[in-house]
């Protein structure tokens, strides 16, 4: 009541607090169920940077939220203020020829809308799209479908402006930066060796903070430290991205296997032949949305594109090297077509999340870990083994050519030893693949399902460090606190 009547004189934005809004913010995507004490629309940067003044000064959490579609509770605060910038600021500031400059609140869905017209796209293309804003996709590092051919969120964010907890306004972009980051900058430096050799050698990752990127090949890119980040270290309020001309010729063909193991071997020698998507959905999925055909078990998605003839040479010669491992179920160029297709993929993980065997359901812990394609039929089949074992129902489905695996297994949440048995899975699983150099989690995050295991990924003294960073941007611990960085130092 007090921090609703506080923001009421402070904010130009809506202010909200009654119960049942309340009770609309206290869930996202995930299972976790979390009441804020008040919710602001911010209108513009000074609202947000006033809010956030208020916030520290008195010591109370502030979140910022999307569109609440993050899957480990990212956007959830304990008695604390959210910001939702998607009612005011969702716009889209400039587009020019290779960037986008966008107000944190807009809709992928929309965006792509607008780039279209200028025959232009953002690749990164989240399942969720229709529905998550830039935002939430930088803060998680998104990535979606076609990540495979053209990289994640991290690697179109050019620049980015930025609100930090105290309320002062900063920015970040190469060589263009402000004194916080001259301090992040000096905090880093020293440890260079221990940021290139404690990262996993995969092609996404959205565990812990993203130092990786900050300091890759010799250059400081301050920007990319918010990717990943999930609101803990300032809340952005533009985005500068880089983006593409939509290639001319796309080519889809969808392939049958008998099962997952025999797919997922291909992967490595289908990656050869440099498709932008691979993709995968297995039995469990195929049946449930009703796509079986004959004793298909398992379908793989590939993606050519290019601005020549080369695009379908390389779907020719992938299929003729494929010949005798699987069947071509379907085959298309058309952009009609290829939307439908895609639409089927995507719809997986919306389908899966209202599935429900009694009071069972698929869980999602294990669900996003990335590993070295060539290690993925390994680690698929290891993960097959566990679930036969603890006798499992599960579902798998992933971008495989990113060795991205997403797998949940159905389970009761209201039964104590179903909930130990995941933990014990989750620890095994988790030790495998970071032995393996993966990663626990490729695009979801780490929310506050997986912040205890953000040290078992990178070890004590990475862990350490992210705590210095959180700290030297945060000092009050008051930015979307218990997410990233368990406690305050
Ligand atoms: C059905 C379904 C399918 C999905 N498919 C995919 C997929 O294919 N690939 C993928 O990568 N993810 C996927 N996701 C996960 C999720 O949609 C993405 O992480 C998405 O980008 C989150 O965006 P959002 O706007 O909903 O963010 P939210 O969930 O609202 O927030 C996510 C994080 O961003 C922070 N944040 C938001 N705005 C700001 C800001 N202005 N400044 C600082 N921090 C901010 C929040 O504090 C929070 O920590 C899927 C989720 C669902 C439910």
């Amino acid at each position: 009541m007090q921090i609703a009547d506080d923001l009421l004189r402070i904010a130009k934005g809506e202010v909200l607090d009654d119960v049942w809004n309340r009770h609309v913010y206290s869930v996202d995507a995930s299972y976790y169920e979390i009441a804020p004490a008040a919710i602001v629309h911010p209108v513009d940067e000074q609202d947000v940077s006033q809010i956030c003044e208020y916030s520290s000064s008195n010591r109370i959490p502030i979140t910022a939220r999307g569109a609440g579609t993050g899957l480990l509770g990212q956007s959830l605060s304990d008695g604390g203020i959210i910001l939702d910038f998607t009612k005011h600021m969702n716009r889209v500031v400039e587009i020019e020829n290779d960037y986008v400059i966008v107000q944190p609140g807009i809709v992928k869905g929309i965006l792509d809308k607008e780039l279209k017209k200028k025959n232009k796209f953002l690749p990164p293309d989240p399942a969720s799209s229709n529905y998550c804003t830039i935002g939430g996709m930088i803060a998680d590092n998104s990535s979606g479908i076609h990540c495979l051919g053209y990289g994640n969120t991290i690697d179109f964010i050019e620049e980015i402006s930025v609100v930090y907890p105290d309320g002062k306004r900063g920015f970040a972009g190469t060589g263009k930066f402000d004194s916080q980051m001259k301090k992040l900058f000096e905090l880093l430096s020293p440890f260079t060796g221990i940021i290139r050799d404690g990262y996993p050698r995969v092609s996404k990752n959205s565990c812990g903070y993203r130092l990786d990127a900050v300091m890759a090949e010799g250059k400081f890119q301050p920007h990319k430290a918010f990717a990943a980040s999930e609101g803990t270290l300032g809340i952005m309020t533009s985005a500068k991205l880089r983006i593409l001309d939509i290639p001319i010729h796309r080519y889809i063909m969808v392939l049958g296997f008998e099962d997952m193991l025999a797919a997922l071997s291909t992967v490595p020698a289908i990656l050869k032949f440099s498709p932008v998507a691979l993709e995968m959905m297995d039995h469990t999925i195929v049946s449930f949305r009703g796509k079986a055909t004959g004793n298909t078990g398992c379908l793989l998605f590939v993606e050519f594109v290019g601005n020549s003839s080369n695009a379908e040479e390389h779907l020719t010669q992938c299929r003729q090297h494929l010949a005798g491992q699987c069947s071509v179920l379907e085959y298309a160029s058309d952009d009609q077509s290829l939307t439908k297709i895609w639409q089927a993929r995507k719809g997986a993980l919306n389908d899966i999340m209202k599935m429900t065997i009694g009071n069972r359901k698929p869980i999602g812990l294990i669900e996003d870990t990335v590993v070295h394609p060539d290690y993925l039929a390994e680690h698929a089949a290891s993960l097959l083994q566990t679930y036969r074992e603890n006798r499992l129902d599960y579902v798998m489905f992933g971008h495989v050519g990113d060795g991205n695996l997403h797998t949940r297994p159905i389970i009761d949440l209201d039964s104590e030893p179903e909930i130990e048995m995941i933990k014990r899975i989750a620890d095994s699983v988790f030790a495998k693949v970071i032995k393996s150099g993966g990663t626990i989690t490729g695009e979801h995050g780490d929310g506050l399902a997986r912040v205890g295991y953000i040290e078992m990924m990178y070890g004590k003294q990475l862990t350490a460090l992210f705590s210095q960073v959180k700290k030297l941007f945060d000092p009050g611990f008051t930015m979307n606190p218990g997410k990233k960085v368990l406690v305050q130092q």
